[in-house]
């Protein structure tokens, strides 16, 4: 019973072979009712006729009549003929293994005989000229058999009776016969089952164990075993379906523990930049305290750095929550109509005086062309501020930087390019990450936070754009984003 609960298709192949038993079963009893119904009443006809055939031979009662002429009669129906007569005493008896000569005299009455099934009101009825049949044990004949009983008449009296008995064995034989094909098919049957049950248990059983192994190494967390599974039914159906969750969780947990290795990445990188600036201000701030500064001026300038540093943590503090805003979606952008040529020269404008002290010749180049668009006007000076500061700070005095504006087809492209250092191709995909920076020991004086270009990478990327960097070691770079219009 407990490999019944855990095997479908072996629940499916008894179910089958119970089928078939039962429908074989029911078959075969009403066809054998059926057609023994239909071989008896073909019997008791032939018997009939036969019968009323004997009844009408001439002196058929008479005790004088020529026994040879019924023994051929009885050997031609392989039967017996019996005459009885009005009081139901046998004149003849013949066939079948009875050959009584003088039966007559014995006075046997087949009425009251033990070995006989007739009763009085059955001669009775045989007397008053109706035909009568018998079918069951016959012990006189020492035999099952059919019997018709029809009067016989002699001018309109009855005189007597001619019984007619038929073994039933022939009969049964044919139906015996009938009931082995039946047995046969029955057997045919279960053995078409089973052969059906393995069919199934190829389309049923197999995938189905393959989809319990796939969610087993699932829930062990390995998302990469696939059901291969070709059909299309409801069973198909299922394996896709598992093959799906199976690529979605593997997608989901893979984004989860980037998330996870991200955020603490953040969190360690956020506390790392802060102690920098904070042990600077600890230690002017302790020299101050010692006296260690000789003159005003010293103080003064212990005071300027620890300003300095201030301002620094300050905007890193700022950067960094303006950077998980715009990550977690939790910043608005007040979109509206702008013109980005507009919006290029004023922070150009910002810029100027910083690059003449930095004696480094900047130009805005601004290709004929359409450049409104909307667009946060905030955030994109923000993302050109990062770019133009970045460009800036990176090149030589004598230097350039070229800020190009080209409209595209429906988008605009704003380029930032310098005569800096360069960008080393391996760094480049890196430079966008948040505190990645290019030269580590920048960081501690001047030197940005290392999130400008994750910012503006962000902001130009909620804005349906796109941020890229082309650059060659030893001759500068151009950053360029692109936001459609
Ligand atoms: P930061 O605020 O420190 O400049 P960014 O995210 O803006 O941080 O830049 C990341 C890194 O990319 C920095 O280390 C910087 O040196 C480098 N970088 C940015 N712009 C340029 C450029 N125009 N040329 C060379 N390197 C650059």
């Amino acid at each position: 019973m407990k490999i019944l609960r855990k095997s479908v298709v072996l629940k499916l192949w008894l179910f089958m072979v119970a089928l078939v038993l039962i429908i074989i079963y029911f078959t075969g009893v009403l066809q054998t009712a059926k057609l023994r119904q239909l071989y008896y009443n073909q019997q008791l006809e032939l018997l009939t006729s036969e019968a009323k055939h004997i009844s009408t031979i001439k002196d058929i009662n008479e005790q004088s009549m020529n026994a040879n002429l019924l023994s051929t009669l009885a050997e031609a129906f392989k039967g017996n003929i019996m005459i009885i007569d009005r009081q139901g005493y046998i004149i003849h008896c013949i066939g079948m293994g009875m050959s009584m000569k003088n039966v007559a005299d014995e006075k046997i009455s087949v009425v009251g005989h033990h070995d006989l099934p007739w009763k009085q009101s059955d001669l009775q009825s045989i007397m008053q000229g109706k035909t009568i049949s018998y079918q069951g044990a016959y012990h006189f004949l020492n035999s099952d058999v059919l019997t018709v009983a029809v009067p016989l008449n002699n001018e309109g009296q009855v005189t007597g009776s001619v019984m007619l008995s038929s073994p039933l064995a022939p009969i049964e034989e044919r139906i015996g016969a009938l009931q082995r094909i039946t047995i046969y098919a029955g057997m045919i049957g279960i053995a078409l089952a089973t052969v059906l049950s393995l069919l199934l248990s190829r389309t049923i059983s197999r995938p189905l164990l393959k989809m319990h192994r796939a969610a087993r190494s699932m829930a062990r967390g390995d998302y990469s075993r696939r059901v291969e599974v070709k059909s299309q039914d409801e069973i198909g159906l299922l394996a896709n379906s598992l093959n799906i969750l199976a690529t979605e969780l593997q997608e989901k947990i893979t984004t989860l523990e980037r998330l996870d290795r991200t955020r603490r990445e953040f969190v360690a990188n956020v506390s790392h930049e802060l102690r920098t600036p904070l042990s600077i201000i600890q230690g002017y701030t302790e020299a101050l305290m010692d006296g260690l500064a000789e003159s005003e001026a010293e103080r003064q300038k212990y005071l300027e750095d620890i300003h300095e540093e201030i301002l620094r943590l300050r905007r890193l503090v700022a950067e960094i929550l303006d950077l998980r805003k715009i990550e977690a979606g939790q910043i608005e952008m007040k979109m509206q109509e702008i013109s980005l040529a507009y919006l290029a020269g004023q922070v150009f404008e910002q810029f100027q005086t910083l690059a003449e002290d930095k004696q480094i010749t900047a130009s805005l180049d601004i290709a004929p062309g359409s450049y409104t668009l909307k667009a946060d006007p905030d955030r994109i000076k923000q993302v050109l501020i990062n770019l133009i500061d970045n460009a800036l700070r990176v090149t030589p005095p004598g230097g350039q930087i070229k800020v190009t504006l080209t409209e595209l087809k429906d988008a605009v492209q704003v380029s930032v390019a310098d005569t800096g250092p360069g960008i080393l191709p391996e760094e480049q995909p890196l430079i966008w990450e948040r505190f990645y920076k290019v030269d580590k020991s920048r960081a501690r004086t001047g030197g940005g936070t290392g999130l400008g270009l994750a910012i503006a990478k962000n902001i130009i990327e909620t804005h349906g754009g796109t941020v890229d960097v082309s650059s060659k070691p030893g001759q500068g770079s151009t950053f360029y984003f692109i936001i459609p219009k």
